[in-house]
């Protein structure tokens, strides 16, 4: 069994009340590790470390901090195959995915804010007619920054957000998912090696409402940077607004893939399979509500169900296989309890629609098969709510003001696409 433990101050420190919660492998239903079940105290603990640590850091050369966050990348990028392994056990999407494209886009994120922050400028203007006065603009960091990510893309979204708080000078304590804590743990060791002074990064695990709320209410923690559920974001709003704390919220979708005739048809096609179900659905930009036109609705439906069969399910090790795990067990019920309420708001399956136990070492694992639904609705609650899973829905439009209808239809608007030559 591994257990890991806080990063504060750089070093592994116990949580305060010795609660550990359960680490699984979705890809074979077992537990392999636990994670600290911080509470206020532990934040309390990486808040004040991180305070302390802020005027230092704030005032090290911009180039000595470039230069420690270009070290963090390269040692990303040293260690990616130990780093996309790790993600995969946590989170049970294949390993080739998250080599490919997680950790090469953790390593960015770090390479990309340490040249960004030797090329800030500000900017001034006169004032007209009075040229003796001046308006300018600085940056300045804000002291202790709170980071929260989700488990979807768990270390790519947790750099994404630690990265450039690093970058222009702020301290940080950061909470991966408790779903998927492992490579941020790894990150802690990394910062180590790179040289990252101690206590500049704090990384706390925990539950949302006990460790990330702690962060967010923190009076101390300036800012607070989250991507997640979009009513767990709701909440974070709620309590960060009447503190006036600086918050940046990336959070849920409903995503439309809108197709006109005039398409590059099989470049289409291609795109649409890997967009649904690129980590088995489970990216908030993936397509989930496919609008088709109607003059090639019967002809994309047959060609894109024969794709989507062919995609293979299973293991997230073996590289052959296009889809791995879901996440956990609940986030498997969660889904193919909304594949029960798409049938009951009339929708019809055309392929999927259940669990995979595939043979072998993954049998216990949290498999779904990805499942394609038409004959709903826009306004039903599967055609309205973000399921986040392999799961995707079919309409046909008419007309370019009906498919931006339905495009709009929706309460989220994150991402959309549209496929045409015009
Ligand atoms: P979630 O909202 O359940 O959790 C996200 C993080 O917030 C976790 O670390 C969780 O512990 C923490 N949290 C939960 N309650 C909290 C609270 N009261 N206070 C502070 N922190 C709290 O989301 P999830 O299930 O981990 O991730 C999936 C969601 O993330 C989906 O809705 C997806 O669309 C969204 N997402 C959005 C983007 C984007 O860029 N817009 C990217 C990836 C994922």
């Amino acid at each position: 069994m591994e257990i890991i433990h806080n990063f504060i101050n750089g070093q592994s420190i116990p949580p305060a009340n010795d609660q550990y919660l359960e680490n699984v492998e979705p890809a074979i239903g077992e537990i392999y590790g636990k994670i600290p079940r911080s509470t206020e105290q532990d934040i309390q603990l990486a808040v004040e470390a991180a305070k302390a640590a802020f005027p230092a850091w704030a005032s090290t050369d911009i180039g000595v901090r470039a230069d420690i966050l270009s070290k963090i990348a390269d040692l990303i990028d040293q260690k990616r195959s130990q780093l996309a392994q790790a993600e995969s056990r946590d989170n049970g999407k294949p390993v080739k995915l998250a080599t490919l494209v997680d950790i090469p886009r953790a390593s960015s994120n770090f390479r990309f804010f340490s040249r960004a922050i030797t090329q800030w400028s500000g900017s001034s203007y006169f004032m007209r007619g009075q040229e003796s006065l001046q308006s300018f603009t600085i940056h300045q960091p804000l002291g202790v920054v709170g980071c929260i990510s989700p488990w979807n893309l768990p270390l790519y979204l947790f750099t994404w957000k630690i990265a450039p708080a690093l970058a222009t000078g702020n301290t940080v304590v950061a909470k991966p998912s408790e779903i998927t804590p492992y490579t941020a743990y790894m990150l802690g060791e990394i910062c180590n090696e790179a040289g990252l002074p101690p206590v500049v990064l704090n990384i706390v695990p925990g539950l949302g409402h006990e460790a990330g709320q702690a962060i967010v209410e923190h009076p101390e923690v300036k800012a607070i940077s989250f991507t997640g559920g979009t009513k767990t974001g709701s909440i974070i709003a709620g309590l960060a607004a009447p503190k006036f704390k600086k918050l940046s919220l990336e959070l849920g979708g409903k995503n439309p893939n809108v197709i006109f005739a005039d398409c590059d048809y099989d470049k289409m096609l291609k795109t649409t399979v890997l967009s649904s179900f690129a980590n088995q659905g489970q990216i908030c930009l993936c397509g989930s509500r496919i609008l088709i036109e109607r003059s090639i609705y019967n002809k994309f439906k047959s060609d894109f169900v024969a794709k989507v069969n062919s995609r293979k399910v299973g293991d997230p090790k073996i590289d052959e296989n296009h889809l791995g795990a879901v996440v956990s067990a609940a986030h498997q019920q969660k889904i193919l309890d909304y594949i029960a309420l798409a049938e009951e708001e009339g929708g019809r399956i055309l392929t999927g629609g259940h669990a995979i136990h595939p043979k072998g070492r993954c049998a216990k694992g949290y498999f779904v098969a990805p499942t394609v639904i038409e004959g709903l609705d826009n306004n039903c609650r599967t055609n309205q709510e973000e399921i986040f899973g392999p799961v995707v829905t079919l309409q046909p439009f008419d007309s370019e003001e009906e498919a931006l209808a339905l495009a709009n239809g929706t309460a989220y608007g994150l991402a959309s696409t549209s496929w045409t030559q015009d």
